[in-house]
């Protein structure tokens, strides 16, 4: 993953849900792992069983927040991370629940449904 930029708010173009492909939100990865599999909240959620509780933790299960490096290429350790990082993933907006498969087919023209 390259091209992250703390300063200017941009997200890279793989910062991606692994799971339901939501960009540009907050992105969760699995606790030591060199290549994770992102996810977002709603989907580490549904992995994980686990529900985010901002007021005691930012972890959702083995979950930790997933901030890339600005230079090179990885995340940063949960315990890490240089306060621009910190700044950067908190300024993303949480991901929004996925749409209903209907709104999916109006939104992007592609029917979710699974009937053909
Ligand atoms: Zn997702």
């Amino acid at each position: 993953m390259n091209g992250v930029n703390y300063a200017s708010g941009t997200v890279p173009p793989d910062y991606r849900c692994a799971s339901c492909g939501a960009h540009g939100c907050k992105l969760w990865r699995p606790y030591q792992t060199t290549m994770p599999r992102l996810l977002c909240v709603v989907c580490a959620e549904q992995d994980q069983g686990d529900r985010l509780d901002t007021s005691s933790s930012d972890q959702i299960g083995w979950y930790v927040p997933a901030v890339p490096m600005e230079e090179g290429d990885g995340f940063w350790g949960y315990t890490s991370v240089p306060a621009a990082g910190v700044a950067w993933w908190k300024s993303l907006p949480m991901a929004l629940p996925m749409p209903k498969p209907l709104e999916f087919k109006t939104l992007y023209g592609i029917d979710a449904s699974g009937d053909r």
